[in-house]
């Protein structure tokens, strides 16, 4: 189902009237974590007014340490669709457990399966049966066909709208986080209809790399960038170190903007 020969034509993925696939981007933005709420509506109007389409923000957190903060739950999830619907963009929240599923779709627009989750089947089969699209990232030592696979695994319930994502895989190089797989977005688009993001973010944990990186994606033909950005990284509870300041990715979406304008 996720084959090209399956179906020729780039598919459109719609969040809630937000498209993302075939010439339409996904600019998805916010910070890691769910956090205080006048921090949360702070990024969000900064974001939206640099061009963001979607806000994102994590109320349940795969932490390496069971004693990093975990995220803040429900309380989590209603702050971000209070803020996502204040600032009039469809919001993006990791799902981390199929018992989940069903409270996380019912307050966010897209559900994230994150890079540890990749392949969690039963996390698969249980947004697969769900009605709200799914941002699928790739596991940090996953090929592109065991991507592609898992994405199956959503797409065999009956919930076709999923979205894959380009997050960086492990490497021996310590000089960035992971390793920015960019040959992923024409390898993906040649093996599938399924649009693909790139979130230089998490693939590369140095706001310096970021810019290019995010460019980079977008000229090999991604479908959408996914970038973490904090007003206070030195505050933020998690992934502080790698975010973007908000005036940094307002620079950038313009940047972004006039590159996308070329293509
Ligand atoms: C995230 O988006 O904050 C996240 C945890 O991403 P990944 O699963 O790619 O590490
Ligand atoms: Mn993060």
């Amino acid at each position: 189902l996720a084959s090209r020969d399956a179906h020729p034509d780039p598919s459109v993925v719609d969040v809630s009237g937000v498209k993302i696939g075939g010439g339409n981007l996904g600019m998805i933005a916010g910070p890691c974590s769910v956090e205080d709420p006048d921090r949360m509506h702070r990024i969000a109007e900064h974001v939206r007014a640099s061009g963001a389409n979607l806000f994102r923000g994590g109320a349940f957190k795969p932490r390496t340490s069971p004693y990093a903060f975990q995220g803040m739950g429900i309380d989590g999830l209603k702050l971000l669709r209070e803020v996502g619907d204040q600032h009039g963009m469809p919001v993006v929240t990791e799902v981390t457990d199929p018992r989940l599923v069903e409270v996380v779709s019912e307050y966010a627009d897209m559900l994230q399966v994150g890079a540890r989750n990749m392949q969690n089947f039963a996390l698969l089969t249980e947004v697969g049966k769900s009605k709200r699209p799914v941002l699928l990232k790739r596991g940090m030592a996953a090929t592109i066909n065991d991507l592609l696979m898992c994405a199956e695994y959503i797409l065999s319930q009956g919930n076709m709208n999923v979205v894959l994502c380009e997050r960086g895989i492990k490497s021996f190089d310590p000089a960035t986080r992971n390793l920015f797989d960019v040959a992923a977005v024409p390898v993906v688009h040649g093996l599938s209809h399924l649009p693909i993001i790139v979130d230089p973010s998490h693939a590369t944990g140095r706001p310096d790399l970021i810019p290019s990186c995010a460019m980079a994606g977008l000229a090999a033909g991604a479908d959408g960038v996914h970038i973490e950005v904090h007003d206070c990284p030195e505050e933020a509870k998690s992934d502080g170190p790698q975010a973007l300041l908000p005036d940094q990715y307002r620079e950038l979406f313009s940047q972004m903007k006039s590159l996308a304008e070329l293509l």
